[in-house]
């Protein structure tokens, strides 16, 4: 259908579900079958397009919104044991990666000669099995890396996961986008932050206030004991137990902390 936005997404993998989760939080309904290529939301103008990987490139230009979610990096590792003196302990090693290209540019740039053996999949096992010197693969959490005795020497790529359009979409089209980034990143907004409520002795709000700057000001309402008061708030999910310290300290009880599901500024 002409009038809706067009939106690929990855078939399966890794940024199949995030991505299925985002629109979904974003509260727009895929109907999904295992089987269907093409899915239209039933309550927002969108039709998803589940594309293979090596295809969404050619599907989109360029036009980027970082989402945050299956960060990785492309580095370059060496066996566990093995000294890194820097970029030069490259030269006249042999690597093995199914990124040729992004290692050559890199080697290009730093001066260094190696050779560059293409392997697809199961990349971090070559210098196990001699197959290589040292390798050239993305790394999430590490862990690969750490069960083959390996160790990231270099980051050569940062990469995360991102929403990708066209910038020549027509006017109506662009309208449609940007409601669907201003709700993802309505969700995205939340999941960094808590709602925190707390009750909280008279004699100590002010202290406990200035720990809780909250989207403009915290509520402070009276509770029916006298001398108390409960008070509501949104803290930063990084800064939580650093702040829940302070106000353990300050003498906060009954302290709860709930999930927010969306967040309109
Ligand atoms: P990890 O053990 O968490 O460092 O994950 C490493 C392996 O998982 C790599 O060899 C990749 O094949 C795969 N991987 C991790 N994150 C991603 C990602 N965001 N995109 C594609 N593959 C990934």
């Amino acid at each position: 259908m002409e009038g809706l936005l067009k939106i690929a997404i990855q078939t399966k993998g890794r940024l199949n579900e995030d991505s299925l989760k985002l629109i979904d939080e974003a509260g727009i309904k895929l109907p999904l079958s295992s089987r269907k290529l093409i899915s239209t939301a039933s309550n927002f103008p969108m039709e998803a397009l589940f594309l293979r990987d090596d295809d969404i490139p050619q599907a989109v230009a360029m036009g980027a919104k970082r989402l945050g979610f299956s960060k990785c990096r492309l580095s370059l590792a060496i066996p566990k044991d093995h000294e890194y003196t820097g970029i030069e302990y490259f030269n006249g090693k042999k690597i093995a990666t199914s990124y040729p290209e992004i290692l050559k540019d890199y080697f290009r740039t730093n001066n260094i000669t190696a050779e560059i053996h293409v392997i697809n999949g199961s990349v971090e096992i070559a210098p196990g099995i001699g197959l290589a010197d040292a390798i050239f693969d993305i790394v999430s959490s590490g862990s690969t890396l750490v069960s083959n005795r390996l160790k990231e020497v270099e980051v050569v790529v940062k990469s995360e996961a991102v929403l990708v359009a066209n910038p020549n979409l027509s006017e109506a089209k662009k309208a449609i986008l940007d409601e669907l980034i201003f709700r993802m990143e309505s969700v995205q907004r939340a999941e960094k932050k808590k709602y925190i409520l707390l009750n909280a002795p008279n004699d100590k709000l002010a202290e406990i206030e200035s720990y809780l700057p909250g989207m403009k000001s915290p509520t402070v309402m009276p509770l029916a004991e006298e001398g108390w008061s409960s008070v509501h708030s949104v803290i930063e999910e990084k800064d939580f137990w650093e702040i829940i310290g302070k106000l353990k300290a300050a003498g906060a009880q009954g302290i709860l902390v709930i999930p927010i599901e969306k967040m309109i500024l």
